[in-house]
């Protein structure tokens, strides 16, 4: 069966095809082109001090990252644990081991609390953390002023996740904006697509230089092919920078619709009790990428696997909360620093449509099936 109302949908209803159209008259689609430098142009200036390099995605913008920061076999790298596999695999691919943490009950993002004890349970096991991996996840910006002041306490860099919260902002500042590197995905579900692709992000022009290089084969400026270190293809193409752009001159408008649909499902479910949402601190504004909510079970009588599937059958798309990767199979020799918070976001959290389009009737359906659940255990 295709799904009526999928979880997050794309919207093209800008200047998308126009671009394309431009990019491939152009002749340049691989990773050369007018685009490239236009999105990476329009995204920095949104960064304000910030500067940025395109890449073809968000897991390869983590991986370079950590390249630039000097991560190598045998390091420790610290890493929230309650997020996607791609926040933490580039560290196993560059021979590190991540060490995850776990959040804290208002932004579901990492625990400043249990981060700062980590960092000296770890320096007293003779090892020094050589990052700090934090995500904002479905928008929600952590609590980045403790996160910011452990960071300069123990002088170990953050790199910020930031691959959810594109245009999301804390004390007025963009995320992305606050690590020593911060890093972006525009993959075809996120707030705003290149069809894959992402970037990295910082206030260090050299940096964001040595990125350019390594990202694009680290060839040297010469006539013919020579190289002095190991780069990667990592760049993004012209095409897809089309698309980026595009989406990019939408992205104020898709905040504030995606804000709104969160305001619509926190009224709708005001009186609902057993549900509740990530809470948005006063100095923190959420792109509210995806809403997501916790389901108190023994209050509502039905759990997040039930209400997935009853939206399911009537051909409503909901998915289940970032399994926490210290319970990953992949991840099962790990360290892992906390209590069972994660655990119990992912056992009763649930993220429900929140695509550009969605209208107010559909959410109104979506919560009337969610009285329909209640009504079937309370009879
Ligand atoms: C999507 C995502 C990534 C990876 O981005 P890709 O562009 O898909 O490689 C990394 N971290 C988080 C938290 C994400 O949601």
């Amino acid at each position: 069966m295709s799904l009526q109302i999928p979880l997050s949908f794309p919207v093209f209803k800008g200047s998308e095809n126009l671009y394309t159209q431009q990019a491939i008259s152009s002749g340049h689609i691989a990773t050369f082109g007018s685009f490239i430098n236009k999105f990476e142009s329009k995204l920095s200036r949104r960064l304000k001090s910030h500067e940025c390099v395109a890449l073809n995605s968000g897991t390869s913008a983590l991986h370079l990252a950590m390249v630039l920061l000097g991560i190598g076999a045998g390091d420790e790298v610290i890493c929230q644990s309650f997020t996607f596999c791609a926040s933490a695999n580039p560290i196993v691919y560059l021979g590190a081991s991540p060490i995850f943490v776990d959040s804290e009950k208002s932004s579901w993002n990492i625990c400043p609390e249990i981060l700062e004890d980590t960092i000296l349970s770890r320096i007293s096991k003779g090892k020094k953390p050589k990052a700090i991996v934090v995500v904002h996840l479905f928008g929600m910006p952590a609590k980045m002023r403790e996160i910011m002041e452990i960071s300069t306490k123990y002088n170990i860099p953050i790199l910020e996740d930031a691959a959810e919260a594109v245009g999301s902002k804390y004390l007025d500042k963009s995320c992305g904006t606050f690590g020593e590197i911060g890093v972006f995905s525009f993959n075809g579900n996120k707030i705003i697509t290149s069809g894959g692709g992402g970037a990295l992000i910082s206030d260090d022009t050299a940096l964001i230089q040595r990125a350019k290089h390594l990202s694009t084969q680290a060839r040297e400026d010469l006539p013919y092919y020579h190289h002095l270190e190991i780069g990667y293809n990592f760049k993004m193409n012209n095409l897809a920078a089309s698309i980026g752009l595009a989406q990019l001159e939408q992205l104020d408008s898709f905040i504030r619709k995606r804000r709104a649909i969160n305001a619509n499902y926190r009224s709708l479910l005001k009186d609902f009790v057993g549900i509740s949402f990530q809470t948005e601190g006063k100095e923190s504004k959420s792109n509210y990428w995806l809403t997501a909510i916790l389901i108190d079970k023994e209050k509502t009588g039905f759990s997040n696997n039930q209400l997935r599937n009853s939206l399911m059958k009537k051909g409503i798309e909901s998915r289940f909360l970032w399994k926490p990767l210290h319970t990953q199979p992949i991840f099962n020799k790990t360290s892992y620093y906390g209590g069972s918070l994660s655990e119990k976001l992912f056992e009763n959290g649930l993220c429900l449509p929140s695509s550009v389009n969605l209208s107010f009737q559909d959410q109104e359906m979506i919560v009337e099936i969610m009285h329909e659940e209640l009504s079937k255990t309370f009879k």
